[in-house]
């Protein structure tokens, strides 16, 4: 979401007639997007302003931005840690930019951080190099997961337009984009004029042209048998589904406030695999929960290696002091704790993937080419092109040409922990 809005900036600078600089020190102008999800992410944007803020001290007219969660949860206060800021944009004003850099090029600090939402603006869109668009078709959560800052920094629920959505995917089409995924913190709720993520899907299907469609993030129970058989009939649907589970223990769940427990979300893959073939399923993970026992950490791991979880982020509990879990302080555990557990379900999720990438060793998949380079450890052959498949596996195939940007079939010869090895056909 953050990259999005960071294509949707540098898209209004270059309306602006702005140039990109490789060289931030020389920049008139430096923007962060931040991001709060973990405490880590946010010191990293305060120790990046910081080093702007001594930049400015010898020249007094760059232009320092600070937007996304960071900005949209301090407001105002920012100004008091980092002085040197020109403007605190939040999330519901990204397409208020324009304006606002007008007033803080006259000289103004500004602030906007209401949570009334700036009505979207057709300005050009910067998309990152490569063959994948990522495009937001919702934003904001209604679930008030007991960890999680979203609901708190990107407001409750709400659905583009789908009119909007159509020709932003046209538009990247057009531009060589050959995947779109979808991008919701809960995908799967979008709904906007009694348009559903289904119908939505339908739409962008029913556009002429060889491309993918993904989307992610999928809230477990939201999975409906509507969405699963879309996703069986529609042809350039992926047969890819990302369902964060977080913890495979009940009693953890349910003081997470997830809405599900171990027994439903089973059920969830159970189907999927049955129905839809050749999927992924992938997850999230929360090591160190407040007051998680080792015992029910072993139930996450268990879960995982039950689940057949394809892939899994993971990531040690980070109390995000506005949530309910980040006032649980007696309940922390040790960094210790924490870690150590989050390495043994990192080692789980290598177990998982090198599992999952064997089942596809002999078959034939279709890659989209991402690019094409010298071969490097055990690969015997001078370069090689790296594709990804279908239900979002890595393959790296012996070629002495670029193929970026085709699709092509290949048969799997061998699996990695992180990577599938092919050839052509
Ligand atoms: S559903 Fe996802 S985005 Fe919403 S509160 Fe829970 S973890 Fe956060």
């Amino acid at each position: 979401m953050n990259k999005s809005d960071a294509e949707r900036l540098s898209g209004m600078l270059d309306y602006l007639g702005y140039e990109q600089t490789d060289v931030p020190k020389q920049a008139d102008l430096l923007i962060i997007v931040t991001c709060s999800i973990r405490k880590l992410s946010e010191d990293k944007a305060y120790s990046a302003i910081g080093v702007w803020g001594k930049w400015k001290k010898t020249r007094p007219n760059l232009k320092i931005v600070f937007c996304g969660c960071v900005a949209q949860q301090q407001k105002e206060d920012l100004f008091k840690r980092a002085h040197y800021v020109d403007m605190v944009l939040g999330t519901h004003r990204l397409y208020e930019f324009p304006e606002l850099l007008k007033r803080v090029n006259a000289g103004e600090r500004v602030c906007s951080c209401d949570e009334v939402v700036y009505p979207e603006k057709d300005f050009p869109i910067n998309k990152a190099k490569g063959y994948g668009a990522w495009i937001p078709i919702m934003e904001g959560c209604n679930n008030f997961c007991t960890y999680c800052i979203v609901p708190y920094t990107r407001g409750r629920e709400r659905s583009r337009d789908s009119e909007a959505i159509i020709k932003e995917v046209k538009s990247a089409l057009k531009d060589g984009y050959k995947e779109i995924t979808l991008l919701g913190q809960n995908v799967d709720s979008y709904n906007s004029n009694g348009m559903n993520l289904s119908a939505l899907l339908r739409e962008i299907n029913s556009i002429e042209g060889q491309f993918r469609i993904r989307f992610v993030t999928s809230y477990p129970t939201d999975i409906t048998d509507e969405l699963i058989n879309t996703v069986i009939e529609l042809d350039k649907v992926c047969e890819y589904f990302h369902i964060p589970m977080q913890s495979g223990d009940d009693y953890i769940l349910k003081r997470m406030n997830r809405r599900y427990d171990v027994k439903t979300y089973k059920a969830i893959c159970d189907k999927l695999r049955e129905k839809v073939k050749d999927v992924t399923i992938t997850s999230d993970f929360i090591a160190g929960f407040p007051g998680e026992t080792e015992e029910q950490f072993q139930h996450t791991i268990d879960a995982m290696r039950d689940l057949e979880l394809d892939y899994s982020n993971t990531a040690a509990y980070s109390p995000r002091p506005e949530t309910v879990a980040g006032k649980w302080t007696d309940l922390f555990l040790s960094e210790e704790v924490k870690y150590d557990r989050l390495n043994r379900l990192n080692d789980c999720v290598k177990e998982c993937c090198l599992a999952s990438n064997k089942k596809f060793v002999g078959k034939e998949m279709e890659i989209l080419v991402e690019s094409f380079e010298k071969a490097k450890g055990t690969i015997n052959a001078k370069t090689i092109i790296t594709g990804r498949t279908r239900n979002n596996k890595i393959v790296h195939v012996p070629c002495d040409r670029d193929l970026s940007g085709e699709f092509l079939n290949v048969k799997i010869t061998g699996a990695k922990t992180w990577y599938l090895l092919g050839e052509l056909i």
